[in-house]
């Protein structure tokens, strides 16, 4: 049986995780460590020489979200930020122009606009659930096109298929940041994808107890110039520095063998709370592609396998009825961050997203993000309707 023929729980179980070799144990080891003793100069065990090239619990981490993605290599980085950079440093340089999602993560954009713009690399926004928005804002020097699907927080859906093919007939890169699906839903690479982002921080970690990122290459993906994007991506990895800790990589190992089980979950709960919320007087809208009324609901279908744990919505009576109702729940815990076990709720406009206030990216101030845990649905659609209905 080779990985290729298992499926993805097999593959998120089994891939790059061989009982240990000396022990038999069953789950890699944390190998908190620095150096490798060297059979003579040069002489190493196992290709491992410093853990900041490479670490045994990292490598095994790294092959099996490769594996999940369908990529040639994967690797981990500290944060889903420190992955990010490590990506446009190693494929852009000053000069290079850069396509970004009009909806991006807060946090993504400040990267795009207040560190690679200073250095060199400028940024034009596109509406990516709109492949023409996307082709009207490449210019001659774009050399990357950047989909987040779905977006954060409105929760919009990027063709990726349709964009892939405009990236490449401009001879640009498409990154996928694929943090919000992950990849149990959707797998960026089998449509096209050049390089795939996650902030393990969330689902793929999934219980909020650990901050990474990790970034996955397509097979054979090539730069412009004709250099493999692995090779690059390696060199920079190590070059600076941004890696998954031992015990981080192994949180995150830890968390993706329940990411089927979870995200099914996630998803289950997340269609009863939107049929709730489409019922309630107080709510004006519902951000969800499982809807048949999204604009961009059949990409979606296409695209995803199912359509994910984060919901946003809108209430009457403007911002301030929109943060008040964030802080009236108590099951719903009110916090950033995304894809844990735990429901979370927040509000765009003054917390994850307050860094992009009166910039194009600005989100409406009525708008708040859920992310459907996976505790007993009931008790969740009990909690949202108390603090809805003292407030809407
Ligand atoms: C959280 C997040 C990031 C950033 O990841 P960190 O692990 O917080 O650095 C990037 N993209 C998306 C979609 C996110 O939700």
């Amino acid at each position: 049986m080779t990985l290729d023929d298992l499926g993805f729980s097999s593959r998120a179980i089994h891939a790059g995780q061989e009982p240990d070799p000396t022990t038999g144990a069953v789950v890699p080891p944390i190998h908190q460590v620095s150096t490798y003793k060297q059979d003579g100069v040069g002489g190493l065990r196992g290709g491992y020489e410093y853990s900041r090239s490479a670490n045994p619990t990292r490598a095994a981490l790294e092959e099996c979200i490769a594996a999940l993605e369908g990529g040639e290599r994967g690797f981990a980085f500290a944060s889903g930020l420190a992955g990010e950079d490590t990506v446009l440093r190693a494929l852009l340089v000053p000069g290079d122009h850069v396509v970004v999602p009009s909806d991006a993560y807060g946090g993504t954009y400040r990267l795009f606009n207040r560190v690679l713009k200073p250095w060199g690399a400028d940024h034009s926004i596109a509406t990516v659930a709109d492949v023409e928005s996307v082709r009207a804002a490449i210019r001659p020097e774009t050399r990357m096109v950047w989909v987040e699907t779905p977006t954060n927080p409105l929760l919009g859906i990027a063709d990726i298929a349709a964009i892939a093919e405009v990236t490449h007939e401009a001879g640009a890169l498409l990154v996928v940041d694929n943090t919000f699906a992950s990849p149990y839903l959707q797998n960026p690479i089998a449509l096209g994808a050049d390089v795939v982002v996650h902030s393990t921080t969330k689902y793929a970690g999934g219980h909020s107890d650990v901050v990474g990122g990790a970034v996955v290459v397509a097979p054979g993906a090539r730069t412009r110039d004709g250099e493999s994007v692995t090779e690059r991506v390696a060199f920079h990895q190590n070059s600076m520095g941004a890696v998954a800790g031992p015990f981080d990589a192994w949180l995150v190992l830890r968390g993706l063998k329940t990411l089927a089980v979870r995200m099914e979950r996630h998803c289950d709960n997340a269609e009863t709370v939107v049929d709730f919320l489409q019922s309630h007087p107080g709510v004006t809208a519902v951000h969800y592609p499982g809807l048949p009324n999204h604009p961009n609901h059949d990409i979606a279908a296409r695209q995803m396998k199912r359509f994910g744990g984060m919901v946003a919505f809108r209430v009457k009576g403007g911002e301030d009825v929109a943060a008040k109702v964030c802080g009236e729940t108590e099951l719903w815990t009110l916090g950033e961050s995304l894809g844990g076990v735990e429901s979370l709720i927040e509000h765009p406009g003054r917390m994850t997203h307050a860094s992009v206030a009166g910039t194009e990216l600005e989100v409406p101030g009525d708008l708040i993000r859920l992310s459907v845990g996976i505790e007993d649905a009931p008790d969740l659609i009990a909690d949202l309707r108390q603090a809805l209905d003292r407030l809407t």
